[in-house]
């Protein structure tokens, strides 16, 4: 599953205007009058928004030939909490996506409000994390129903939803068709 980049210009702006934390690691800015380029937390003088050139990673920022700040080190791209905790999110949601969603205690297990967590892996994923193991449930559960001949009520079961409505109501959400539908154009492909 390939996340979308969905955080606009004007968005990108605002974090680094606000110095922006939780955007380290998402993206970098470039000063065109300085030819250097920082993270978006970054303490050193606003720039002017007409200078500014966003880039996705330190790396094609100084391919365009920036150099890292001194004060916000943009080079070490090792560092990037943000980014890491929202990779280790991710992982531990596909770990558990069949067990009822408890994000709070996923955050207090990783040492993080559930809330700045929240925020951070909508920033990252475009998503929020109880969309994200939605879209692994119906992942699975499409598989499954092409898959295998197990009934529905199972692999509704078996994909985490607690009630075979739920799972009528967001598979139908996020394919379009029935469960039942779905399985029979598999079938008629074949
Ligand atoms: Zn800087």
């Amino acid at each position: 599953m390939k996340e979308p980049m969905l955080v606009s210009d004007d968005e990108k702006w605002k974090a680094v205007i606000s110095n922006d934390q939780a955007y380290d690691g998402l993206f970098f800015y470039a000063v065109k009058t300085t030819g250097v380029f920082c993270r978006p937390s970054c303490k050193a003088k606003r720039p002017a928004r007409e200078n500014v050139v966003f880039f996705t990673t330190a790396n094609s920022a100084a391919n365009s030939g920036f150099r890292p700040c001194k004060l916000c080190r943009p080079d070490m791209v090792s560092y990037a909490p943000n980014a890491q905790l929202v990779e280790k999110a991710k992982e531990m949601l596909q770990q558990v996506y069949n067990k009822p969603f408890d994000f709070s205690a996923m955050a207090c297990q990783m040492g993080v409000s559930s809330s700045h967590l929240s925020r951070l892996f909508k920033q990252h994923t475009g998503v929020t994390p109880r969309q994200y193991i939605l879209r692994i449930r119906i992942d699975k559960a499409c598989a499954l129903l092409r898959q295998t001949n197990a009934g529905i009520l199972e692999i509704a079961y078996h994909t985490g939803f607690q009630s075979l409505s739920n799972f009528h109501r967001y598979f139908k959400e996020q394919t379009g068709i029935s469960p039942k539908k779905y399985r029979k154009l598999g079938e008629d492909e074949s």
